[in-house]
């Protein structure tokens, strides 16, 4: 029987951004260097494929230090810790190894200065998210969480002169922007960072989807349930009006999606490793005869140095 036609377009970014790169090898490289167990504080990256895979390797992933025997090598996550919790750390003599992303830090140090400057702190973020977990302890003053344009008009800051936003960094571009442009509406004084909290990555693959989404009739996002970035790009596809659906792999693709379907464009988000990507084209080339191409997109080139005592001699000269 012949198979029926099936086009795959790739997203162009997709998938691992350069803090989940260098979150995943420093749990490799301090496994390696300091042997099993290594404890995680938090999954070190929201993808159950990548935790499975460490744990195997002997990490063991906590959600509290608590749970950390004294003095053991314990690693924080990419989406970065309150002062309370490296304080604790300090305390019971644990050798801190750091994932936090280095733009989830640059966000904390805005959120402090402003903090520091007398600012009440306005975080546009996710309730419970512990990106915004940790930012909120950063900030040493008020700090009030918004998600939503609605929320901002209930907001009750003690001085509307005094007020400044930072964001998380996997938000949606589009939201943000009506919340930030919300926020000036209301507080025409509001003070902001220099350069925009979303990060490059978690914008660059939300302009991939709304590209993709001009050229298929199905879009499948891979990533966790739990995965900010990754749930932004389903609501993108399917605000975009193409059906999207958020899958942690193919074992998830429910078959009646692909009917009456020509073109299945697949993303990937910041924390879902390629060979899910691969796996997927797999999949549905075990039922359809699919034709793959990558659309155009920008090369990202963004690199994040590792922790002083996990880089190579020739990485250590490298960065200087
Ligand atoms: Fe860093 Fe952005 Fe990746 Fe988050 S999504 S780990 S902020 S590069």
């Amino acid at each position: 029987m012949t198979r029926r036609a099936l086009r795959i377009v790739l997203a162009r970014p997709r998938g691992f951004c350069a803090g989940v790169v260098r979150a995943v090898d420093i749990v490799e490289r301090t496994l390696e260097r300091f042997g099993a167990p290594v404890h995680v504080r938090h999954e070190i990256v929201h993808n159950r494929h990548v935790v499975d895979d460490f744990r195997r390797k002997g990490a063991r992933f906590v959600e509290e230090l608590d749970e950390v025997p004294d003095s053991a090598i314990t690693v924080f996550s990419a989406h970065g810790v309150a002062p309370s919790v490296e304080t604790d750390a300090v305390r019971r003599n644990l050798h801190v190894i750091d994932a936090t992303c280095p733009l989830v830090r640059k966000i904390h140090n805005d959120a402090r200065r402003f903090a520091r400057q007398g600012y009440d702190v306005v975080l546009i973020g996710h309730s419970g998210h512990p990106e915004v977990i940790g930012t909120m302890g950063q900030v040493d003053g008020p700090v009030h969480l918004v998600s939503t344009v609605e929320e901002v008009a209930a907001l009750r800051p003690a001085s509307s002169d005094r007020l400044a936003y930072v964001t998380q960094t996997t938000l949606s571009v589009d939201d943000t922007r009506d919340i930030i442009a919300a926020l000036q509406d209301r507080f025409p004084g509001i003070a902001g960072p220099e350069i925009d909290g979303i990060c490059y990555a978690t914008q660059n693959r939300q302009t991939a989807v709304r590209a993709l989404a001009t050229d298929v009739d199905l879009i499948l996002v891979i990533g966790a349930r739990n995965s900010s970035n990754s749930n932004r790009l389903r609501e993108i596809g399917n605000e975009a009006g193409v059906e999207t659906h958020l899958v942690s792999d193919a074992g998830m693709v429910d078959p009646a999606w692909l009917n009456g379907k020509q073109a299945v464009g697949i993303t990937a988000g910041a924390s879902a490793p390629e060979f899910l990507v691969q796996e997927m084209i797999d999949h549905l080339g075990t039922s359809y005869d699919i034709a793959v191409t990558e659309m155009d997109g920008p090369d990202e080139s963004v690199y994040f140095k590792l922790p002083r005592e996990l880089q190579t001699p020739d990485e250590a000269d490298r960065d200087g």
